[in-house]
């Protein structure tokens, strides 16, 4: 492409309304524009970049044996309504009614289609299995979208889908959708961690997500330098470390004025904060439960509603808090009349400290004998330095930007909508199914967090718009001119992706430009024509190179191939 007379700009200040690093230099390259809160336009830098990812994935997915269609996005809610997910989704759903009054939906995931096309196919056993895709919209009515890309309203997603027989089958089209992830995300250059997932709005048995680890990341990792364990914070685990040995202790009530929190507690009281009990008192789904979990322990919500089955968590209010003998700031689980739920690490806790449910005052020496509960699991989030549940080793946080899923879905959508076949017995089975997302928006959210200086961005060659920057230093220069159109000419030739820049401005800011939109490779034609010489230069390092004009398109053939090795 030349650059005279065609669609480029950049922009030299940084964006006032975007908060990530990836947003702003996405904004300044002039990829994308901001059209509202989480809506982005893809300007045509953007848009042949995005594609560049998304070609990618489309070749992996069609190595890996999926068969790519396309599904709407205006969707009747029916469907939706059949597998609960009106509920589930709830006001992250965009819901709209046509002019007969039907109730629509913008199709949030496309679960409930693909079982709907896989049922006017599936009759027999003989008919399974296969793996169905598309990229397409999908449109999340997001409480807070923000960081640029990255928690977007609108946005193209890579959604697969698996039909089985049985769950041996499943397990391989995941397996099969695991390995073609593999090699997307290796293509595309991403530092990426799988980790175990919560299977969330979805349903289903097993979860996993490709996260890419950014300083920005919306969802912490938990991982073990020792093992390959590896967990989205929501459902990590840890074994134990505390002593157990010792003997019980007789119970008994303290007065523990002014003491505003659990740590004020245990400091006037003398006593490690680990061998306190802490109580959350919430909301769930409009009934009052309340959480014990040792005193330095964070409440987990995700693993709350889990264990509850209900949607939401949040913290009761004082009218809900009276529904019980509960007294805030001195609630413990000792003849408390109200549903509690315990942390399992209460289980191995001896002579703890804990509310009396009166005001000013504290029981010390409470053991597990002394209190009632109603639920017992596991509650709490993972702290660092917590033993890894698989080695016992110290595990580590990161932050990761969640890039791709994988979920076992097993037979949930296939039961409400009635996919079944029938089995080589003549008898009528439900299909199995499994789901596999990846978001392109995001990963060149995720691939410019981590590949940028504090010139702009730093594509990878398997994804930047153009391979190679053509510079030309002077405009005037007529030998300039039809040296810079002959190398321009055998690069298209040799299918190069390359930009021209034969704009009528300084060399300066010509540098500055091919720089910031991230470009891999740049050639310079100036005034060394006339020792036969051009300048080539990676985005990547500090000096340039001269090279003669005659080797200049081969030597960037063998610099792109090694690139995408
Ligand atoms: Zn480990």
């Amino acid at each position: 492409m030349k650059l005279n007379n065609s669609y480029f700009f950049t922009l030299r200040e940084d964006a006032k309304d975007e908060e990530s690093t990836s947003g702003n230099l996405l904004v300044r390259s002039g990829m994308i524009k901001k059209v509202g809160a989480g809506i982005y336009m893809y300007l045509p830098l953007g848009y042949k970049t995005l594609n560049n990812i998304m070609k990618i994935i489309k070749e992996e997915m069609d190595n890996a044996g999926a068969q790519e269609l396309l599904m709407p996005s205006l969707i009747p809610s029916e469907y939706y309504e059949k597998c609960g997910r009106v509920t589930i989704f709830g006001d992250d759903m965009f819901n709209l009614k046509d002019r007969y009054n039907k109730a629509h939906v913008l199709g949030p995931t496309h679960e409930e289609l693909f079982t709907i096309a896989a049922k006017a196919m599936v009759r027999s056993y003989k008919d399974l299995h296969f793996t169905l895709y598309q990229q397409a919209d999908k449109f999340r009515d997001e409480p807070r979208p923000r960081y640029g890309l990255i928690r977007v309203r609108e946005f193209i997603m890579k959604d697969a889908y698996s039909f089985d027989k049985d769950e041996e089958g499943l397990d391989k089209s995941y397996l099969n959708m695991k390995n073609a992830y593999n090699k997307i995300y290796n293509r595309l250059g991403i530092d990426y961690k799988i980790v175990r997932a919560d299977n969330g709005a979805m349903g289903g048995t097993l979860s996993e997500e490709y996260q890419a680890i950014t300083d920005i990341g919306e969802d912490i990792l938990v991982l073990c330098p020792n093992c390959d364990y590896s967990s989205n914070l929501e459902i990590a685990e840890t074994i134990s470390s505390l002593e157990q040995n010792e003997k019980d202790k007789k119970l008994e009530m303290v007065h523990t004025p002014n003491q505003a929190t659990i740590e004020d507690v245990c400091n006037y009281l003398n006593i490690d904060v680990k061998h306190s009990v802490k109580a959350l008192l919430m909301n769930a789904d409009g009934e009052l439960v309340i959480c014990f979990v040792r005193g330095d322990r964070e409440l987990c919500e995700t693993k709350v509603c889990k264990l509850l089955g209900i949607k939401e968590l949040n913290f009761a209010d004082d009218a809900l808090i009276a529904t019980s003998n509960a007294v805030p700031g001195y609630t413990g689980p000792i003849n408390l009349n109200a549903k509690v739920v315990i942390d399992k690490e209460i289980l191995q806790m001896k002579n703890f400290c804990c509310g009396a449910n009166k005001e000013e005052y504290h029981y010390i020496n409470a053991n597990l004998k002394d209190i009632n509960y109603d639920l017992v699991g596991d509650i709490v989030n993972v702290k660092e330095g917590d033993k890894c549940p698989c080695c016992g080793s110290e595990l580590y946080f990161k932050k990761g930007i969640e890039i791709g899923n994988l979920f076992k879905l097993g037979t949930k959508y296939a039961e409400n909508l009635g996919l079944t076949y029938l089995d080589e017995n003549n008898k009528e089975n439900v299909v199995i199914m499994g789901s596999y997302g990846i978001g392109p928006g995001r990963i060149l959210a995720s691939i410019v967090e981590q590949n940028h200086d504090e010139n702009g961005l730093i594509l990878p060659m398997s994804i930047a718009p153009y391979q190679v920057a053509l510079v030309q230093i002077d405009m005037k220069d007529t030998k300039q001119t039809a040296i810079a159109e002959q190398i321009y000419q055998e690069l298209i030739k040799n299918k190069i992706e390359v930009i021209y820049d034969n704009r009528e401005e300084r060399p300066g800011v010509k540098f500055k430009d091919m720089d910031l939109i991230g470009i891999p490779l740049r050639i310079t034609v100036g005034k060394k024509i006339n020792d036969n010489l051009v300048e080539l230069k990676e985005r990547t390092k500090k000096e340039q190179e001269d090279i003669s004009i005659s080797d200049i398109v081969q030597k960037v053939q063998e610099i792109i191939k090694d690139n995408l090795k």
